[in-house]
């Protein structure tokens, strides 16, 4: 297996620290409001990263946390007079529907920030014993210049990194690029008792933390979006191989970012997508295959036509499934072409054609022995990426309720011509109702049958 490593900026063989436990950790969200559609893409792209291992490896740890201290949540519970359980207790349940839609398996270990205090406190003393940060005012402040590796993570130098961050240059720092570890929280704000006072971590010491105390000082595979490099990345590296003497991380595997209609989605630009609304309007499965149409290191560029192109992808590979419903598969591997393109730096788009050849290979299969090899193989391959995980018939029918596809309707329509040529009155009038029952009406003319969806 080949994975691209952000450190060193090149495609690597993967090679875990202990092939009988391999450890991955990916930040989770912050959870003061819903998932939109950006977030789902690193959730998509390492749960299928994760599948992949668990197929060649006994044990995977995968960790993700959910961050459920921060000043936007504490703004959110502010705003709705409650305490931030409330907040973070209604969008973490939100985040596990939408993930759940989206066929994402739940990590092995899902940490809170409220849960790690000790081990959050405890790492600081740590940084603080030997000299790596230091008091001042209230907050404890990691200082950079004790790292001489700081920043080669983001491959940025010092003043690419003062600017990036937009640091706060407080008089207490002995750096600009000093970042807070912790920070005194005001009586009305909440807080917890430490060594330093009454306050509340810093976001980048969680996952320092956490990790350590779920899966060891190193760990294989540490994942996220690309906006995380820097200074999030940057920063849990500073802390964690300065407290532990040991390396952090094998290999940083970043996702790229996801646009809408080519543009940053954003708040004063009113277009983000929410992933609720999105599954309102598709099922689960055709957002799953949109994430990973594209490659996860390049941006992906959401457009009105996303969600309908995926649709008819999954009818085609449905479509295929349905023609051999009569025949039992045999049980086959997911073919090596698909799991070397997996492999390879997790080409999702290279499997997925993967995919749509085998739905064409079983569409013109000569005998039914091996419409029963390819219809194995076709469900091993889906199993790995999580994809096709209804049967024909409900995939069918919930294209009743969620718009049916119109390369659906042009298959019906012309089997039904087919069978008016063939005098199959009886098999031409099962089709139309079909078509009736989904919402389609037909009017034969001279030119042919048009049709349209009722109502
Ligand atoms: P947040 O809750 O903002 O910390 O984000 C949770 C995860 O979603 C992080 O891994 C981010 O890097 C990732 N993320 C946020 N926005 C996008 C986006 N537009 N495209 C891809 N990933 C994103
Ligand atoms: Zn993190």
């Amino acid at each position: 297996m080949q994975l691209h490593n952000t450190l060193t900026g090149r495609k690597e063989d993967f090679v875990p620290a202990d092939p009988a436990r391999v450890t991955m950790y990916v930040c989770g969200p912050t959870v003061y409001s819903f998932a939109h559609i950006g977030n789902a893409r690193p959730a998509v792209v390492f749960d299928v990263l994760a599948r992949v291992l668990r197929r060649r490896y006994a044990k995977v740890v995968y960790v993700r946390n959910i961050t459920d201290i921060d000043d936007k949540i504490n703004a959110a519970a502010a705003a709705e007079g409650v305490d931030i359980e409330v907040i973070t207790q209604r969008f973490a349940a939100a985040y596990h529907e939408d993930l759940a839609a989206l066929a994402v398996q739940p990590p092995d270990f899902e940490p809170r920030v409220t849960q790690h205090l000790p081990d959050i406190i405890a790492m600081i003393q740590r940084l603080v014993d030997k000299g790596h940060a230091y008091e001042a005012e209230g907050h404890v402040l990691f200082n950079v210049t004790s790292y001489k590796d700081y920043g080669a993570l983001s491959h940025r130098d010092r003043r690419e990194m003062v600017a990036g961050a937009r640091v706060e240059v407080a008089p207490y720092k002995k750096d600009p690029a000093d970042f807070v570890l912790w920070k005194p929280s005001a009586p009305e704000q909440p807080g917890w008792d430490s060594p330093w006072g009454r306050g509340r971590p810093g976001w980048h010491i969680e996952c320092s933390a956490m990790s350590a105390a779920l899966l060891g000082e190193t760990i294989d595979i540490h994942g996220g979006g690309h906006d995380l490099v820097f200074p999030h990345h940057e920063n849990e590296r500073a802390q964690s191989t300065c407290a532990h003497d040991a390396q952090y991380v094998r290999y940083w595997v970043h996702n790229g970012f996801l646009n809408v209609n080519s543009e940053k989605m954003s708040k004063s630009l009113g277009n983000v997508l929410l992933l609720r609304d999105l599954l309102d309007e598709a099922p689960g499965e055709v957002v799953r295959l949109a994430l990973l149409s594209g490659h996860y290191r390049q941006p992906l560029d959401w457009t009105d036509d996303t969600l309908p192109r995926a649709r008819k992808q999954l009818d085609r590979l449905y479509g295929a499934l349905r023609d051999v419903e009569a025949i039992e598969a045999t049980a086959e591997d997911a073919p090596e072409a698909f799991v070397a393109a997996l492999e390879d730096d997790l080409n999702t788009a290279a499997a997925l054609a993967e995919l749509f050849e085998l739905a064409r290979a079983l569409n013109k299969a000569g005998d039914d022995a091996e419409r029963a090899r390819l219809k194995g193989q076709l469900l091993a391959a889906s199993d790995l990426i999580g994809l096709l995980q209804s049967t024909p018939a409900q995939w069918f029918s919930g294209s009743d309720a969620d718009g049916v596809s119109a390369e659906q309707v042009e298959t019906l329509i012309e089997a039904r011509a087919e069978a008016r040529r063939q005098k199959d009155f009886a098999e031409a009038d099962r089709i139309r109702d079909e078509l009736t029952a989904l919402g389609v009406t037909i009017e034969d003319s001279a030119q042919g049958t048009r049709w349209r969806l009722a109502g």
